[in-house]
């Protein structure tokens, strides 16, 4: 088979499924992983044969595509900051949101100088820490997480990327104390209500790690009390906890962080959303 006519296959089989754009954009995607072809090299080369193994892929890409999976499970990777991330099920797909708490991050402590210490909690494919661990020089990175399958992946990424991050498991709303001492605390915890249910997309329902997602509506802030109450101990003077948030609940998870004493800073996403919260020590 040509490489147009399967183009044309593809197409006709989603359509009505996803709108058009992103039904191209998920064949460029999959024949940039399965082909090593991007879309410039399709346009310039229509008639290339593709073999009976690789439109066997094709066809359980789609398959999968059809049920709403997640582009980036299929292919099994994903870009954040820049670099690749491997994904599977067991980890949610880090978003552009939490991106920028990266850059947040980053951008406060670039050019301190001093050896910093940082710890993730909640680390998933770990991106955030390993993201970190690239960008600080210096910075000592250690990582939590509840699941050892995600602890793998976060594992796996840290190798890609030749990260020096230190994983281990925890669940941190068992944890007494932190030990240690940080300059940074982060996270991007579960934070996901019921009510905000009906406005994710069916692939985030139906695919994403439910434990990586979702909060009972009645204990929503569960893990920002948590983490914050062990920060009070754990952070050193002047030390930041950064937190992904909900922005339903932006003003609601100030005052709690506050509560702990606090000094505290909320930010906007890309999207006019408050979906960050710096926490300083005083
Ligand atoms: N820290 C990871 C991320 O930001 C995982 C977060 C989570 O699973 N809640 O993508």
């Amino acid at each position: 088979m040509r490489i147009s006519q399967l183009k044309k296959q593809f197409s006709v089989q989603l359509e009505g499924e996803f709108p058009s754009t992103e039904i191209m954009s998920f064949f460029y995607i999959l024949t940039e992983e399965y082909l090593g072809m991007q879309k410039v090299d399709i346009a310039l080369n229509p008639t290339q044969e593709i073999s009976k193994e690789e439109q066997t892929k094709f066809e359980s890409a789609l398959n999968r595509l059809k049920k709403h999976e997640p582009i980036q499970y299929i292919t099994g990777n994903t870009e954040f900051f820049t670099r690749k991330f491997l994904v599977n099920k067991s980890v949610l797909i880090p978003r552009p949101e939490t991106e920028e708490l990266v850059e947040w991050i980053i951008s406060d402590h670039r050019s301190t100088g001093q050896e910093l210490k940082i710890l993730d909690i909640g680390t998933g494919s770990g991106c955030i820490p390993i993201s970190l661990a690239k960008e600080l020089e210096d910075a000592k990175v250690s990582s939590f997480d509840i699941s050892s399958e995600a602890l793998l992946i976060a594992k796996r990424n840290a190798k890609l990327n030749a990260a020096d991050v230190l994983f281990r498991k925890l669940n941190i709303l068992e944890a007494e104390e932190l030990e240690g001492q940080f300059d940074i605390i982060v996270s991007n915890p579960p934070y996901v209500r019921e009510l905000e249910k009906k406005e994710m997309h069916q692939n985030v329902l139906d695919h994403e790690p439910k434990l990586a997602l979702y909060v009972e509506d009645e204990n929503a802030l569960i893990f920002y009390k948590k983490i914050a109450e062990l920060a009070v101990k754990s952070l050193n003077p002047a030390g930041c906890l950064y937190f992904e948030i909900n922005q339903y609940l932006a003003e609601e998870t100030k005052s709690l962080v506050q509560q702990f004493g606090f000094e505290t800073e909320l930010k906007k996403d890309i999207f006019g959303h408050y979906r960050m919260l710096k926490a300083t020590k005083q």
